[in-house]
């Protein structure tokens, strides 16, 4: 049971990092003086509402983990899957609360304050499944012809334009997101095509029927997947005061 207004946080960190290239599991890449995952586990250690933590920790690297954790919060690693839907599934039966914070632990400009924010956007709107960070969309958005590859553009050539999208209802979600935990382990046992596909926790939850509501975050809770955002983020992190 989660105390009034608390949750749980889940942390996703079980990730390879292979588009980093830093040669170590992207959470235990060092920025900014810090493992990317210490920099997490501080924003949600802070935060008054949350609870408890458990992190999905990147095989063989559990120990490493372990040392991060937070004192005076209850805190638990778990070994990650080979998905990261599979790791918020591993991470989820050692949940005992009512309401989880969902985070990817590539995002290490998240703050307290965002955290607490949306646990209390969640608290009072009972009728929703899930709350999530979200920025708008700055960009102008092109639909190509053809999908991209998996990862960035289009090697030796132009994709074409098939058209352009109106940004005027589009947001790019990002991590926390805050669930009620029985809605998220519903939703969780989805197949595993659909598991696969998922991107997000709340795509689950949207196509269980549940009501998702977002929540306009800063678009400085950037994730780190490249070389450049590890640049870009290490900065912001050493600006901190
Ligand atoms: O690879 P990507 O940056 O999209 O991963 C998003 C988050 O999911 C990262 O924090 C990563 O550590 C986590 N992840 C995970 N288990 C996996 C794959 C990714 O916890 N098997």
């Amino acid at each position: 049971m989660t105390a009034a207004g608390k949750a749980t946080a889940v942390i996703a960190a079980a990730g390879s990092g292979e588009r980093l290239g830093a040669g170590a599991p992207k959470a235990l890449v060092e920025i900014a003086g810090r493992p990317i995952l210490g920099w997490c586990l501080d924003a949600f250690a802070d935060a008054h509402s949350v609870e408890a933590i458990v992190v999905a920790a990147p095989v063989a690297h559990e120990d490493a983990v372990e040392k991060l954790l937070p004192e005076g919060l209850a805190a638990e690693v778990v070994r990650g899957g080979p998905t990261r839907a599979e790791s918020v599934q591993a991470a989820m039966a050692a949940v005992d609360g009512d309401v989880v914070a969902i985070h990817d632990a590539a995002r290490p400009l998240v703050t307290a304050g965002l955290i607490d924010e949306l646990v209390e956007a969640l608290a009072a709107r009972p009728e929703a499944a899930g709350v999530i960070a979200a920025t708008p969309l700055t960009d102008t958005v092109k639909r190509a012809m053809e999908p991209r590859p998996a990862d960035g553009p289009p090697s030796g050539g132009a994709a074409e334009v098939a058209r352009t999208e109106s940004r005027d209802h589009l947001w790019a979600a990002q991590t926390p997101q805050v669930f009620r935990a029985d809605v998220l382990r519903a939703a969780l046992a989805a197949g595993p095509d659909r598991i696969a596909a998922a991107t997000d926790e709340a795509t689950l939850v949207e196509e269980a029927g549940g009501t998702v509501l977002i929540h306009p975050s800063p678009a400085a809770n950037l994730k780190v997947t490249t070389p450049h955002d590890l640049e870009v983020v290490g900065l912001l992190l050493a600006m901190r005061p």
